[in-house]
């Protein structure tokens, strides 16, 4: 669906709002706006009424069941975590990627083997310089593992896809927030055919770079940082010495506003979404969402790339639980600040309240 409306509805809903999640989309596609500070930035108005920057924001007019249908031609199963065909729990094989990665590594396996396989041409990953991470298109498997792990910041994905349509990259690969992967499913609704694949993360929040890390580094000296992971209530710093634990409630403050009115954990407008909620350390959760994804986790597997395993049932339901608290919660904030960027099916909305 497009509406009409442009640049300036833009930085009145969106913008002006505090709602954007900084994924890019509306970034260099006219020379007016920009990212500033992790916000985009609106220059000066171009006066068209009916702008792709608005049609492509993943926090304007967001039909869900709209999006099901364009995406996987039905309407949606799940109310907690979308469209599926299975769940699996999943690692990648041998230890080279594992030494790099957040999780179980299926996320660069996946990527290396789309690429190997002819499946894409480059894959949008998330490269962190100084702890601040950015897109960058990864075309081997040293790139790969070079922007392997987890950035708890935003990296503008989409400006990377842009970059790669620029560059005549015939078949984009990318990896991403949930809202970024909405956002590219709206630019596939305007025409845009170079996405071929879309690996969602799963996603409860993510911070502003600036203050976050201001934040960390007084208390960890940066140069000793290895990796950060966010489980059971806590951010695990992992330094060169031991590890340092912080409560989560202590870094909420620098956590994007957006995030608070976020209805999705699990990516589910992607082909196939990652976590590691529900698994155990080590390995990953994976929801196969359609035919790309199992062709993909197939071919995977076929090349001794990655080894799945059935997700036990209560870990299922545990995702789904979370995932439904969050949406309870964000659906909350959206009632209560009035805001309309979301459409759901009545019987969605009252599955999500009565859940819990
Ligand atoms: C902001 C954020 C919050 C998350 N919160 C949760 C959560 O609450 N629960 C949960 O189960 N999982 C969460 N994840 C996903 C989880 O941290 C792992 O990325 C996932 O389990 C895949 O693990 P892996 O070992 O396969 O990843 P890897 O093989 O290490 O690959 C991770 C990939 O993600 C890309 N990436 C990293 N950071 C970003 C970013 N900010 N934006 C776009 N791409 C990025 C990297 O470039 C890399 O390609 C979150 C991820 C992000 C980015
Ligand atoms: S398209 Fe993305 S970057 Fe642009 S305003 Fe919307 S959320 Fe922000
Ligand atoms: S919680 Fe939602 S809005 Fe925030 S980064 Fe994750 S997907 Fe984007």
């Amino acid at each position: 669906m497009v509406v009409k409306k442009g640049a300036k509805e833009l930085e009145r809903e969106v913008i002006k709002a505090g709602l954007c999640t900084s994924c890019g989309a509306c970034v260099d596609i006219c020379p007016y706006i920009n990212l500033v500070k992790e916000r985009a930035v609106i220059i000066e108005q171009c006066g068209i009424d009916e702008g792709k920057c608005y049609n492509f924001c993943p926090r304007t007019y967001v039909d869900i069941i709209a999006l099901d249908q364009q995406v996987f031609g039905d309407n949606r199963k799940d109310a907690a975590i979308g469209s599926y065909i299975s769940i699996l729990a999943g690692r990648a094989k041998g230890d080279e990627i594992k030494n790099f990665a957040q999780d179980g590594g299926v996320v660069s396996a996946l990527c290396a083997y789309a690429i190997d396989s002819g499946m894409v041409d480059g894959v949008v990953l998330a490269k962190s310089s100084d702890l601040i991470p950015s897109p960058i298109i990864a075309r081997t498997k040293e790139e790969i593992l070079k922007s392997a792990g987890t950035k708890y910041t935003v990296s503008p994905t989409l400006i990377g896809v842009k970059d790669g349509v620029k560059d005549g990259i015939e078949k984009i690969g990318m990896v991403a927030t949930p809202c970024q992967v909405t956002a590219a499913r709206k630019m596939q609704n305007m025409g845009e055919e170079a996405i071929k694949l879309t690996i969602g993360l799963f996603c409860m929040e993510a911070f502003f770079s600036g203050d976050f890390y201001e934040y960390l580094n007084k208390k960890i000296n940066p140069s000793l940082i290895k990796k950060l992971n966010i489980t059971g209530g806590k951010l695990i710093v992992q330094t060169d010495n031991s590890p340092v634990e912080i409560e989560l409630s202590e870094i909420k403050q620098f956590a994007r506003p957006t995030c608070g009115v976020c209805l999705d954990v699990t990516s589910e407008f992607a082909d196939i979404s990652i976590g590691s909620i529900g698994s155990e350390e080590g390995w990953n959760t994976i929801i196969i969402r359609n035919k790309i994804a199992e062709d993909l986790i197939k071919g995977a597997e076929e090349k001794g790339t990655i080894e799945t395993k059935p997700l036990l049932e209560e870990k299922i339901e545990l995702l789904k639980k979370i995932a439904l608290k969050k949406k309870k919660s964000s659906i909350g904030s959206i009632e209560d600040k009035k805001l309309g960027y979301l459409k759901l099916s009545e019987e969605d909305r009252s599955q999500i309240m009565e859940a819990l």
